[in-house]
C-alpha cells in the first residue's frame, strides 16, 4: 500500500480518537497513513491534537492561533481543499450529512462511521458514491461485520442477516422501572465506550433501529431480511444466513479500533494488536424481544414509508436524546416524542440532499418547540 492522506472529521470524539489510535498502530511498522486534516467543534482536546498531528488544515468552531495549520470554518471546505485519499466521517448527528457528501466528492475512500447520513439519505449517498467512483467502507461495527461476511458472496444467496445488540445499560431493568432511569444509569454502557448520544441510543435501542435502517440502505437488503439478536458480551457483531443452510458469524472483542483499521486498510488487514484469543464463553446469543423495544418496532415501521419518515425518526430522536441529557424529560418520553413526530408527518419522498437537510432542520425545530418546557 502506498502512503495515503487522511482527513478525520470529528477527531476529538470516540471514533475520531480511535481512528488516530488505529493509524498510529498501523503506521508502527511502515508509514501507511498521513493525517493531513482534522475537524471538530469545540473540545479542548483539539488543540492538543493539532500540536501532535501537525496537519496541513483544520476546521473548528473558532480560529486557533497557536498553529501553522490553515483554518477552514466549514469541514466541507477543509475536505475540498485537502482532497485526501481517505476521509473518515466520524462526527455525530444529522449535521454530518453535508460532510459525508463533501467526502464522497473529494476522496476516493470514505470510512463512514456516521450512521445518520445513511438513515437520512441512503440512496442519494450511494448514487453520489457511484457517480464519483468513491468507495464507502462502513465503520459501524455491525455493518463492518456484514461487509466482511458478504465479501465474495452473491447477495441473492443470502437469506437473512442478523446484527446484534448488547441491549444497553437498562437491558436487565423491568420495563415499568425504565421511566425512572437517570442520565447516569443510561450512560453506563456494559461493553462499549462511546459518545453520549449513541450510548443513550443503545439503551433505548434507537441505535439498533438506526442500524437496521443503515443496513437496509447500505447493503440493499429488504427489511424482512435484516434481523436483530442480543449478544450480551458484544462479542458477536453480525451473522449471515445463506439459502444453502450455511451460517457465517463475525465475532471479535468490542473494540472500534478493529473495524476502523479495517475500513482504512481494506482489502488488507494490517492492524497488529497482540494475540487474538477465542473467548468461547462469549459465543452465545439471545433472541430479541421486539415488544420490549418500541424503537426497533418503529424502525421497521418507518422503513415501509418514504424517507420523510426515516428522517423524522432520526431527527426527533436526536432532539429527544438532547432533552433527556439536559434532564428535561424522562427516559421513556424519548419513545413518546419520536412516535408522535412520526405519526404527525406526511409520508413523502424528499429528493435532494439540500431538501433533506432542510426537512431535517424543520423536524428538529418543530420537535424542540413542541417539547420545550414540557
Ligand atoms: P462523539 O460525541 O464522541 O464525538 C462527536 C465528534 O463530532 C466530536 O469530535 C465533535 O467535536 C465532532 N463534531 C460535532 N459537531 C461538529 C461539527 N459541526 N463539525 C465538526 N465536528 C463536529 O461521537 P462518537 O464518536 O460516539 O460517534 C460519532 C459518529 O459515529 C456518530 O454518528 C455515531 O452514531 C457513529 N458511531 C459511533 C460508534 C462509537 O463506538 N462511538 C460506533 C458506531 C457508529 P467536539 O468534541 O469538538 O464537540
Ligand atoms: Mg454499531
Amino acid at each position: 500500500m502506498n502512503l495515503k492522506t487522511v482527513v478525520i472529521i470529528g477527531s476529538t470524539g470516540s471514533i475520531g480518537r480511535q481512528t488516530i489510535e488505529a493509524i498510529e498502530k498501523t503506521n508502527a511498522n511502515v508509514r501507511l497513513f498521513e493525517i493531513t486534516g482534522i475537524a471538530a467543534n469545540r473540545s479542548d482536546l483539539f488543540m492538543q491534537q493539532l500540536k501532535q498531528i501537525r496537519p496541513k488544515g483544520y476546521s473548528f468552531g473558532k480560529v486557533l492561533t497557536d498553529t501553522d495549520a490553515r483554518y477552514y470554518a466549514d469541514p466541507c471546505h477543509l475536505i475540498e481543499a485537502l482532497q485526501p485519499d481517505i476521509c473518515v466521517v466520524a462526527s455525530s448527528g444529522s449535521q454530518t450529512l453535508r460532510f459525508t457528501v463533501a467526502a464522497l466528492k473529494h476522496s476516493s475512500r470514505v470510512c463512514l462511521a456516521n450512521k445518520e447520513s445513511l438513515v437520512m439519505a441512503g440512496s442519494l449517498i450511494k448514487k453520489i458514491a457511484r457517480e464519483q467512483n468513491t468507495m464507502i467502507i462502513p465503520v459501524d461495527s455491525e455493518h463492518s461485520s456484514v461487509f466482511q461476511l458478504i465479501q465474495g458472496e452473491r447477495l441473492e444467496d443470502i437469506d437473512k442477516i442478523y446484527i446484534t445488540a448488547s441491549g444497553g445499560a437498562l437491558r436487565d431493568w423491568p420495563v415499568e422501572k425504565q421511566k425512572e432511569a437517570t442520565v447516569e444509569d443510561v450512560l453506563k454502557h456494559p461493553n462499549w465506550d462511546m459518545g453520549q448520544k449513541i450510548t443513550v441510543d443503545s439503551a433505548t435501542l434507537f441505535n439498533k433501529g438506526l442500524e437496521v435502517i443503515e443496513a437496509v440502505e447500505f447493503f440493499g437488503f429488504d427489511k424482512e431480511r435484516v434481523k436483530t439478536a442480543l449478544s450480551y458480551s458484544s462479542y458477536i457483531h453480525a451473522l449471515a444466513l445463506f439459502k444453502d443452510g450455511s451460517i457465517k458469524l463475525h465475532a471479535g472483542k468490542p473494540n472500534m479500533v478493529i473495524p476502523i483499521a479495517y475500513s482504512l486498510t481494506y482489502p488488507e488487514r494490517l492492524l497488529r494488536d497482540g494475540d487474538v484469543e477465542l473467548e468461547m464463553n462469549k459465543l452465545n446469543l439471545r433472541p430479541m424481544d421486539v415488544s420490549r423495544y418500541p424503537a426497533l418496532e418503529m424502525a421497521y415501521g418507518v422503513l415501509e414509508g418514504y424517507n420523510s419518515k426515516r428522517i423524522t425518526y432520526n431527527a426527533s430522536n436526536e432532539v429527544a436524546v438532547q432533552l433527556f441529557l439536559e434532564r428535561k424529560i424522562a427516559f421513556t418520553d424519548i419513545f413518546k416524542i419520536v412516535r408522535e413526530a412520526i405519526n404527525q408527518i406526511d409520508n413523502e419522498k424528499i429528493e435532494s440532499i439540500d431538501d433533506i437537510i432542510e426537512y431535517n432542520e424543520h423536524v428538529k425545530k418543530n420537535t424542540k418547540e413542541k417539547w420545550r418546557g414540557y
